[in-house]
């Protein structure tokens, strides 16, 4: 096992090892990685925030009464995404470490609310789309809130109304819409949930994690939104990712109720021990002044007409990019994505094959997994820079789709039915290495090609899936030799 070194090493040595860990990283810059990374293409926004993170690396926001700089710079960053996000004067929110923490917390808010206002419900349930957020799901599972899902409109991949309306029972507490949805970059009809949670005295959190930064410029650019945000009757709480399309350092992220009535559920005070009073809003107690700092800086830095520029840019990207997918023969486009966000799949073509053509052309593009109503698909994150890649992108997935094509696309329900005999319930660690390891997989080396692997997990079902990547994840993070 690995231990700390007895004698420390030299700074130099230390950073340079450091560095060393990174070269099998994917780019972060470039333009070439179309997921995980948000890149504007502007100079010194990436200085600005280094610089504000370091000022305020070690600032800790435990306690909101010690460090008056940081109450400022959370209470300002609620302050502007909430107006960003057609919020009145009542609007209230907090800063997190990203749009899985603000997810937690307004599923936690909603079931505190319902336990205060709706004692009867025993077990509360909240109502999600099937395209929204695994982190919903993340939140049910630690909190105890049951999750019902219903499907999609299976063209336009928007939240079912009607299916909706049906599945709210005396136990639901509150509905989710997206705005827009990670995987096919559509807004769900947020007026229309508005509608039914008033209706049921219910919530409804609007999940902007990815779009709601953005789309207020869509909006300023002449593009037809649909309604998502506060001005919505009938919306109670939103979330929206700062360290996405807002450019920001990683671990930067708001959510917000309509009011502080609400709000008061999400904060965590304990006096019930023997050391210090805690007092939290967020799930994190100790943590960096460093995410904080640098995202009010980044956000003053870029500016509003920034943004806007970045916008124009990212837009004009997207709709060459829909336009030159659609032109290969064998893709198409899912659904009509509404923001910078698109997924495309084949009925022909095995889109796994194409994922690592173009990985060995220096793109790295997102797999998509099917799911009941959504087929495997390639996903794009479209950023700020994409525009002066986005034609050799589309020159290169024209030629890695024509080296895919013989190879032809796996009957995947026929591939499917092979994994009949596995129960979820039932199948142990070494049944899952067994069945990597036939697939020539290795967690401590994973291979080049990903398509064999891509392929068996998509034949799966969703529970064995999730089964077989936890074993495997388990064994990924082993102790070192
Ligand atoms: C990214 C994303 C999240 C989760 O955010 P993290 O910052 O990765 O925790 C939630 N919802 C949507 C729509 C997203 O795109």
């Amino acid at each position: 096992m690995l231990r700390i070194p007895d004698k420390g090493k030299a700074k130099d040595q230390v950073l340079a090892e450091l560095a060393a860990f990174g070269t099998k990283d994917l780019d972060t810059k470039g333009g070439g990685t179309w997921a995980y990374v948000y890149d504007h293409g502007l100079a010194d926004v990436d200085e600005v925030g280094k610089q504000a993170y370091m000022m305020y690396l070690s600032q800790n926001g435990l306690d909101p009464t010690v460090y008056p700089s940081l109450l400022r710079l959370e209470t300002e960053l609620a302050s502007m995404a909430a107006s960003h996000l057609g919020g009145d004067e009542h609007v209230v929110g907090n800063f997190t470490s990203g749009g899985t923490e603000s997810l937690i917390l307004a599923v936690k808010t909603a079931r505190d609310w319902a336990r205060a206002k709706k004692p009867h419900i025993k077990k509360p349930e909240m109502i999600l789309p099937t395209t929204a957020h695994a982190a919903f799901h993340k939140a049910g599972k630690y909190l105890g809130v049951e999750i019902v899902l219903v499907p999609v409109d299976p063209q336009t991949f928007k939240a079912d109304i009607a299916a909706t309306e049906a599945a709210i029972t005396e136990n639901t507490i509150l509905l989710v819409g997206s705005a827009v949805s990670y995987a096919h970059g559509v807004t769900d009809p947020i007026a229309e949930l508005g509608q039914l949670a008033l209706k049921n005295n219910i919530l409804l959190h609007v999940d902007g994690c990815i779009g709601g930064f953005m789309l207020p410029y869509y909006k300023q650019l002449g593009v037809e939104i649909t309604p998502f945000d506060f001005s919505v009757p009938g919306v109670t709480s939103m979330s929206m990712d700062w360290h996405k399309y807002a450019y920001c350092p990683k671990g930067a992220s708001v959510v917000l109720y309509k009011n502080k009535d609400l709000r008061r559920y999400q904060i965590f005070a304990c006096a019930n021990w023997t050391g210090y009073t805690i007092i939290n809003n967020a799930i994190q107690s100790s943590k960096s002044g460093g995410p904080m700092a640098a995202a009010w800086a980044v956000l003053n830095h870029i500016g509003q007409e920034g943004y806007l520029e970045i916008t124009r840019r990212t837009l004009e990207a997207t709709q060459k990019i829909i336009t030159g997918v659609e032109a290969i023969d064998g893709l198409e486009v899912m659904g009509k994505p509404e923001l910078c966000l698109v997924a495309f799949s084949s009925d022909t073509i095995n889109v796994f094959e194409v994922i690592d053509e173009m990985k060995l052309r220096g793109w790295y593009v997102q797999p998509q997994l099917r799911y009941p109503g959504s087929k495997e698909n390639i996903h794009l994150t479209v950023t700020g820079v994409s525009l002066e890649r986005c034609e050799a992108m589309l020159a290169d997935l024209a030629q890695c789709v024509e080296v895919a094509r013989p190879k032809g696309c796996p009957n995947w329900d026929e591939l499917g039915a092979g994994f009949a005999d596995f129960d979820p319930a039932k199948i142990e660690p070494d049944d899952i290495m067994a069945l990597m390891a036939g697939a020539g997989v290795d967690p401590a080396n994973l291979p080049e090609r990903m398509a064999e692997i891509n392929g068996l997990l998509n034949a799966m079902n969703p529970a064995l899936r999730e089964v077989v990547l936890t074993g495997f994840l388990n064994d990924m993070f082993g102790p070192v030799a």
